[in-house]
């Protein structure tokens, strides 16, 4: 269904099974579950699909070695074998990423660990390599016997110095082990939501659509497209918003403060010598002022990251000035002959981790990762139907998270489990081989159907997967041409993702459905070419294609710091 024919079925028939607030990938992996398991499920969101946290994260499938110390032992295992998963079901997006921590310093920390595990240890403090390697032993050995990823090496001075000639002298040695790098988050989360809607007719999700209000039996939406409003009758309400949960609890009348949200920021540089020295690698390391902090290969640029700062009013994240420098002055710790300079960001981004409350940690890096469900029902709410919040979680844990959800929805709407989630494939993943002749052989296969060159599907294939075949079926159908401002796009690729990825606004294109933006891709012209692509699938006037690309150009310098100038094309 269409987007309208979406609104049409919500006015004939506004009783569903579950509403879901909040299209991040908490909100998504839920829809998924419920829409396999044959439940009825409407999934809104007043943005983009994956705009929010979900869209502000460091790009890592991992267990989260750092919280070992912080004794969450049932979080670091569950991430890992969702990460291995990851890494399974969706290996056209999510890859083993080594990932490599310089030590300064031999024994520190043998005294912290267990400080840290009781809470008497309020501040960071240096981690030695003792303590890392007993922390490396373990996390090998929440990987399992599949070895999805290879166990972890140690690597001494003399050899670290070796392998990364840029590597600061000082280091004591360093260890390599391996996560998983989700090279497209916003593109993950499309799938996964695609592949629920065409698993279940009665599964339906709309971008753009705000919950305002509820009383009794009813919840009001708003298209923010037209302002209209939709009125839906649900049977269970699941609060998805992440970092807004409690605005949106507030908006059907509950006082909750199930989040206490930090923010976190990150830069992208186009740097070429420091995307030599990291080379494939992530590295993972502590700052001088004890904060975990990272250098991840990002395509052909390097992300830096990130912070943790506690922040009221998500709407308000950006990436400050302030936190620029902090990034540019973290690469010296590593890399102290390489110079990051301002004018080498192309992309900032912030976002805020959905998190309860404090307490539980004391400095903000401390507070836990974990996830839970709150749930509120009763008459005291004024609402006929139960709200379960989402509290928590990292993005590498959803499905699990999902699956927990799933199970007590399914129970609450006297429903029994079907299918499960754990080896299903994710949209391009399906079919998808990492073995490089395998792959030829795929895109031969696709040469041939299509007629396609093997170059050309050879790009698609890598930011597809085998979705590549609906993509390059849908190219040949009409003529194409690469767009002049990035060539390795092409008109007829732009209509396809208009077309079958529910895009809205031209920010769809440019900072979700591709990396364009993230990576610095972008100019003037470049926004305006792809405002006259996609107006012809949308059929967009004059007005509408230029108020499309001024909104762009507005959320790009307010939001990710990227001023395009018409001077410089
Ligand atoms: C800086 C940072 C780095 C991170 N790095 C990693 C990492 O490397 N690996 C990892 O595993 N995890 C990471 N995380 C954690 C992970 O990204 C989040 O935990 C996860 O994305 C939260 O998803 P969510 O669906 O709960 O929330 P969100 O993605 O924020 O989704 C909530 C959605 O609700 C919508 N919404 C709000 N109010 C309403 C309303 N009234 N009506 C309709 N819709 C509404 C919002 O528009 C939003 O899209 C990171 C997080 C941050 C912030």
């Amino acid at each position: 269904m269409n987007r309208d024919e979406i609104f049409n079925s919500i006015k004939n028939k506004p009783n569903l099974s579950v509403l879901i607030v909040g299209a991040g990938i908490n909100g998504i992996g839920t829809f998924r579950d419920l829409a396999l398991n044959g439940v009825d499920v409407l999934l809104v969101d007043r943005g983009d699909f994956c705009s929010g946290a979900s869209a502000a994260s460091s790009h890592m499938a991992h267990g989260g070695i750092r919280y070992l110390e912080n004794g969450e032992f049932r979080l670091v295992r569950e991430a890992v074998r969702e990460r291995n998963r990851m890494i399974q079901n969706a290996p056209h997006i999510v890859r083993p990423l080594p990932t490599t921590i310089p030590m300064f310093k031999y024994f520190s920390g043998l005294l912290n660990a267990p400080l840290k595990f009781l809470g008497w240890l309020d501040k960071p403090s240096e981690r030695g390599s003792v303590i890392i390697k007993l922390g490396l032993m373990m996390y090998d050995a929440y990987t399992g016997k599949t070895r999805t990823v290879p166990r972890h090496q140690f690597f001494s001075h003399t050899e670290s110095l070796n392998r990364w000639k840029s590597l600061n002298p000082e280091i004591a040695n360093t260890a390599t082990y391996y996560d998983g790098l989700i090279s497209n988050p916003e593109r993950l989360a499309l799938e996964i939501l695609l592949d629920a809607e065409a698993d279940n007719p009665n599964a339906h999700a709309l971008n753009y659509v705000s919950m305002v209000s509820g009383e009794k039996d009813t919840i009001i939406l708003r298209d923010e497209l037209t302002d209209e409003t939709y009125e839906v009758h649900p049977d269970l309400v699941i609060n998805a918003a992440g970092p807004w949960i409690d605005f949106a609890n507030h908006s059907l009348g509950l006082s909750t403060r199930y989040v206490g949200g930090t923010k976190g920021s990150h830069i992208v540089v186009d740097n070429p010598e420091l995307r030599e020295a990291i080379g494939g690698n992530e590295f993972f390391f502590e700052n001088k002022d004890g904060r975990i902090v990272l250098l991840f290969p990002l395509f052909d640029k390097v992300l830096i990251g990130t912070s943790d700062i506690k922040i009221e009013n998500p709407d308000e994240a950006r990436c400050t000035d302030e936190e620029v420098d902090y990034f540019i002055g973290l690469v010296a710790r590593v890399f102290p002959t390489i110079k990051v300079s301002p004018e080498q960001i192309v992309f900032r981004f912030a976002g805020v981790r959905p998190l309860a409350g404090s307490g539980a940690g004391k400095t903000t890096g401390q507070y836990s990762r974990d996830h839970h469900i709150e749930v509120l029902s009763g008459d005291w709410t004024n609402l006929n139907f139960p709200v379960y919040s989402l509290v928590g979680g990292k993005w590498t844990s959803f499905r699990a998270f999902s699956e927990q959800v799933t199970d007590k929805a399914l129970a609450f709407l006297g429903k029994s489990r079907q299918k499960d989630t754990r080896d299903l494939p994710i949209g391009g993943g399906r079919g998808f081989s990492t073995d490089e002749n395998e792959q030829k052989r795929q895109l031969e296969g696709f040469a041939a159907w299509t007629g396609l060159d093997k170059e050309r599907l050879q790009v698609l294939y890598s930011r597809y997967g085998t979705r590549t075949e609906a993509v390059a079926t849908f190219i040949k159908r009409a003529a194409d041409a690469p767009l002049k401002s990035v060539p390795d796009y092409t008109r007829r690729e732009i209509a396809f993702l208009v077309q079958h990825e529910k895009v809205i606004h031209l920010d769809d294109i440019v900072l979700r459905r591709t990396m364009l933006a993230m990576l610095g891709r972008l100019t003037r012209n470049g926004i305006q070419e792809l405002a006259d692509v996609m107006g012809e699938s949308m059929d967009w006037d004059i007005k509408q294609k230029n108020a499309e690309v001024e909104r762009t150009l507005g959320l790009l310098a307010d939001m990710h710091g990227v001023v395009l100038s018409e001077a410089e094309g």
